[in-house]
């Protein structure tokens, strides 16, 4: 097996855990290497490291799968992964749905399985962990029998591997717009044309803590996509709800999901643009007793981070301005480039220009099925804030 060694001053990050080995990191390679091989690490003094999958074309060259010399990368080793996975989120609760596995939380980096009841979506974002496709889909038939696969890789993060972008099934073919259960509430996911995976798993938790601020509340919804925060508001008793989101798209779904649960009569939703509107309406002076805000991620690269900020805090502000005293404003960013120390600054500095005081209700991170490990910071990327806006 071909052995990697690392420069001298192996980063700490590595030592302690961190799976990602990036290409100036790297002092030697000893022997041949093709994109996907798994090969050998080590410390510049010999000591053993991990073995992980390498590509020379990408910037983060290898990503470690195991720190167990005796284990091998094969089949049997991405079923008992996936399997553990799927205990380890048996364990927390989460039955029908759930992130399955949620790349380096789960020590497979680069894999993405979210699971819908008995359907699975994959991305393999990582030229090492496409190689391993087959092996993941074999045990997920085995593990859970399932009704559908399929693969959503048309994600432009795959070309810096040097892999295609694509989207297909990976089963036999089935109708890839499936109904899910949330909460005792039903949602249309679209596995093949929604945005990401279909579904944003990720805020499952954090949409049941809006119970109780919603209860005979006006509410409005920003960002909405198919209208998740937005029917549980008006299932948990709100007396109207508004939902806006860009996309014709969304709406439409969104529309459709608020049918599909008996609640059209109080929610109804708009295609437009949330920056312009949210203008328009505080200085039309519009109130409303909780304001929603759940936008993208307004960035993916470190260099546009100022501009994401001002984002977020524009949005923010024109969010806040909207909410009647006393009310709520609930709030969340999706980008673990905004660390939640520096979101929380954003929102203060968004309530003093709109010179309102916050009190702060609950602050949370993503649903606990994309677990967090300590070290990996790009696991823990989610911020979900309830403030009270005095
Ligand atoms: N709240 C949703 C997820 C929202 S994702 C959920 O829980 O499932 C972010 C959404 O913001 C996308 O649907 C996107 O279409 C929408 N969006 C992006 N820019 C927008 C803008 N300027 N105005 C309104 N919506 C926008």
């Amino acid at each position: 097996m071909t052995k990697i060694f690392l420069r001298k001053k192996i980063g700490l990050r590595i030592a302690n855990g961190h799976p990602w080995i990036f290409a100036n990191e790297i002092e030697k390679i000893d022997g041949n290497v093709n994109p996907g091989d798994i090969v050998e690490v080590y410390t510049g003094d010999q000591k053993f490291v991990g073995k992980g999958y390498i590509n020379p074309k990408s910037q983060i060259t290898v990503r470690l799968l195991t720190r167990d010399k005796d284990e091998t990368i094969d089949e049997s080793f991405f079923f008992r992964k996936i399997k553990n996975a799927w205990d380890y989120r048996q364990k927390i609760g989460y039955t029908e749905n759930c992130r399955l596995v949620f790349g380096e939380a789960d020590f497979l980096p680069a894999l993405i399985i979210d699971k819908f009841n008995d359907y699975f979506v994959i991305q393999t974002l990582a030229y090492g962990i496409e190689v391993w496709k087959e092996a993941i889909v074999k045990a997920l038939n085995n593990i859970f029998k399932p009704k559908g696969i399929y693969e959503r890789n048309d994600v432009p993060v795959r070309e810096l591997e040097g892999l295609e972008q694509k989207k297909g099934f990976l089963s036999e073919p089935f109708d890839t717009n499936i109904i899910i259960n949330e909460n005792g509430l039903r949602f249309y996911v679209d596995i093949e044309n929604g945005q990401k995976t279909g579904y944003f798993l990720d805020q499952q938790d954090n949409r049941r803590a809006i119970e109780h601020i919603v209860k005979g509340a006006d509410v409005l919804g920003v960002f909405t996509y198919t209208g998740t925060f937005e029917i549980y508001a008006a299932h948990y008793g709100a007396k109207s709800v508004v939902g806006l989101d860009i996309s014709e798209r969304a709406v439409a779904e969104a529309t459709k999901n608020a049918e599909l649960n008996g609640l059209s009569d109080i929610c109804s939703f708009q295609a437009v643009n949330a920056f312009d509107v949210l203008k328009l309406w505080g200085s039309e002076k519009r109130q409303f007793d909780v304001v929603m805000l759940d936008p993208p991620a307004f960035t993916k690269s470190r260099e546009n981070i100022q501009k994401a900020i001002a984002g977020y805090k524009e949005i923010n502000l024109r969010g806040m301005k909207l909410v009647k005293p006393g009310g709520f404003l609930v709030t969340s960013s999706c980008t673990n480039l905004v660390s939640p120390e520096l979101f929380i600054e954003t929102i203060y500095l968004a309530a003093k220009d709109a010179k309102r005081k916050l009190r702060q209700v609950t602050f949370k991170a993503q649903a606990s099925d994309h677990p967090i490990i300590w070290g990996i910071e790009n696991t823990n990327y989610l911020k979900f804030l309830i403030v009270q806006v005095l």
